[in-house]
């Protein structure tokens, strides 16, 4: 009997501890993977996910939007950083709340973002961006008295070999053209 004790706690510690590995685990995912400000993939995990993504594409269409908020440098110079931040934070929560629930929602450099949608068209995923855009414009602030908003470029990946590498700078020329034909709007490639 003591003996069949003395196996119950063993077992008992081994799993606790596992249990403590598997914590650790995932607060160090969370800490590789995620952005500390909004809680979005960071640059590591959306590089990480487009290749994986790109490189596991079967029949289904696999889409990429990118997006960078229009006059930026305006908004933190005139308003200050922390409303540059706030702006950063409401555009977040719109892209979480319209693509968060099936596509991979990053934030890959400062105030430019991504969404790798690995089951739609690009002309769905336009239409969901179109959305983004048009919930981002309408958010009033109360130390702005205009609206700001974002330029988007959004591509479908191509049946034949292309690498995460092409995939994202064709999309991203397509967020230049945006920005170079006005901005506040979304760019696709067909
Ligand atoms: P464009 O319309 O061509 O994109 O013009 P822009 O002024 O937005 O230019 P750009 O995209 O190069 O601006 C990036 C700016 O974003 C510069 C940098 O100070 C600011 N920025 C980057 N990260 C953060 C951040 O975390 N918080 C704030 N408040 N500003 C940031
Ligand atoms: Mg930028
Ligand atoms: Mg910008």
């Amino acid at each position: 009997r003591l003996f069949g004790y003395v196996m119950l706690l063993q077992i008992q510690r081994k799993n606790s501890m596992l249990q403590s590995h598997e914590k650790d685990n995932m607060a160090l995912e969370k800490q590789l993977l995620r952005d500390q400000m909004t809680g979005l993939y960071n640059h590591t995990a959306f590089y990480e996910f487009l290749d994986r993504c790109v490189k596991m594409k079967g029949e289904e269409p696999l889409t990429l939007a990118v997006i960078d908020i229009d006059d930026f440098k305006k908004v933190n110079d005139t308003y200050g950083h922390d409303n540059g931040d706030r702006v950063i934070l409401a555009l977040c929560k719109v892209l979480q709340s319209r693509c968060g629930e099936h596509n991979y929602v990053c934030r890959y450099g400062g105030e430019e973002f991504a969404v790798i949608f690995p089951n739609s068209t690009e002309k769905d995923a336009r239409q969901v961006m179109i959305g983004c855009l048009e919930e981002f414009r309408s958010i009033r602030y109360d130390w702005h008295s205009g609206f700001i908003s974002f330029s988007c470029g959004v591509f479908q990946c191509s049946p034949y070999r292309m690498n995460a590498e092409e995939f994202f700078q064709i999309t991203d020329k397509l967020l230049y053209k945006a920005k170079h034909s006005g901005k506040n709007q979304v760019y696709g490639g067909i």
